[in-house]
């Protein structure tokens, strides 16, 4: 079933005067999981000719130990504080995307590190508070804690109304195509696959657990998606860890995702970020392509693990008898994680733009970003930074 939001649940609260967007929680209808200003309210009586709406995705969220001991308060997990410096960044998009690649199990299975990971509730929560409207949580750690951690994520999630796509509790639950509706009338369909699950079989007849890529699939999957919405987001954990160019598999997987006339992909694992770029499917289309949006929020210690971003692009939706869908103006904000080390201790974990930081946190932080931009755009004319 799609996710969309009838207006008559948005219009009485309006009409009453007690607006309160995060009334909108029932299971078979999802907000874009922020307020609604009274504008974007307005939105289906205004003329349908011209809407835009703008979309934002991150990297990994990969919670080594390390980065859920500094976010405990004596009481609880606590990311808020990591997160702060960039909340207006991920809030401000009409639909912020995320990968959660550490799966989140919760406590009662117990917290674990690499190489089995396993996160606090707390995370989908704070993400969730922030702005985050969808994880993908088609990983090489989905299944790093069994069948147990999945399902204790997805419950969680439907518990805080996060959408998720890419490991499913059910057949029937993957069949569901993940869509976020917009009060601009623009639908947002995602799709997440992943190249492995670090050696560990999925269990048997259990597919759904966690979507590996297949073509095939991929393909069925993609035209069901197109079908059911206006824009189609594919996301790949893929490539080879540690590189920051994309590897031929990566290359070959993004032109025959752009041939079947996917708008947008979104790549993550290598853990750096990669070059963005614009691939010309077989039918003329564009696909603005990402192949690394590298590491969000983690516990890594090497300087360019510690570089991601925030990818950004605006959608516009012309309908003049036919609706006429456009990807434009992709835009880019590095982000770096800042800490203070202690032997394997860290303290003071913050998530902050790179055009903030000061020598202090980095030596030579201009120089970074600078020499981000080059690498990002090195394959693009015209990808503009957030400065
Ligand atoms: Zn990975």
């Amino acid at each position: 079933m799609k996710y969309r939001i009838l207006w008559f649940i948005i219009v009485i609260p309006m009409l009453t005067g007690c607006w309160m967007s995060n009334q909108l929680d029932s299971q078979n209808h999802h907000n874009s999981g922020k307020d609604l200003s009274p504008k974007e309210v307005e939105g289906p009586y205004l003329s349908s000719l011209n809407k835009e709406i703008t979309v934002a995705a991150i990297g990994d969220l990969l919670i080594h130990s390390r980065v859920y001991d500094d976010a405990w308060n004596g009481e609880n997990y606590d990311f808020t504080s990591m997160l702060e410096p960039v909340a207006e960044y991920l809030e401000q998009p009409t639909i912020t995307m995320a990968n959660q690649e550490s799966i989140m199990g919760g406590e009662e299975i117990g917290l674990s590190n690499y190489p089995q990971f396993n996160s606090p509730f707390e995370l989908a929560d704070n993400i969730k508070k922030m702005g985050i409207d969808i994880v993908t949580m088609a990983n090489n750690h989905t299944l790093d804690r069994g069948e147990q951690a999945i399902d204790n994520a997805i419950e969680h999630y439907e518990k805080i109304d996060m959408m998720y796509t890419g490991s499913f509790k059910s057949e029937a639950d993957k069949e569901e195509i993940r869509v976020i509706e917009t009060t601009e009338g623009i639908s947002v369909a995602f799709l997440s696959y992943t190249y492995g699950t670090n050696g560990i079989p999925v269990p048997n007849g259990k597919d759904y657990l966690v979507n590996m890529i297949d073509r095939k699939i991929i393909e069925k999957e993609v035209n069901k998606a197109q079908n059911s919405a206006d824009v189609t987001i594919v996301s790949y954990h893929f490539g080879q860890e540690y590189q920051r160019t994309p590897n031929q598999e990566q290359k070959d997987l993004a032109q025959f995702t752009a041939d079947l006339g996917v708008d947008v992909i979104v790549g993550h694992h290598p853990h750096v970020l990669q070059p963005i770029e614009w691939l010309e499917g077989k039918d003329g289309n564009q696909t603005l392509v990402a192949y690394s949006l590298g590491n969000f929020l983690s516990g890594q210690y090497e300087l360019y693990r510690r570089i991601g971003g925030i990818l950004e692009f605006k959608v516009s939706k012309e309908t003049k008898g036919e609706s006429n869908i456009k990807i434009h103006s992709p835009s880019f904000l590095p982000t770096f994680v800042s800490f203070e080390r202690s032997g394997e201790m860290l303290s003071n974990i913050e998530v902050l733009p790179l055009k903030d930081v000061d020598d202090n946190q980095l030596s030579n932080a201009s120089g970074y970003f600078e020499e981000m931009k080059k690498h990002l755009s090195q394959n693009v004319d015209h990808l503009k930074f957030i400065e």
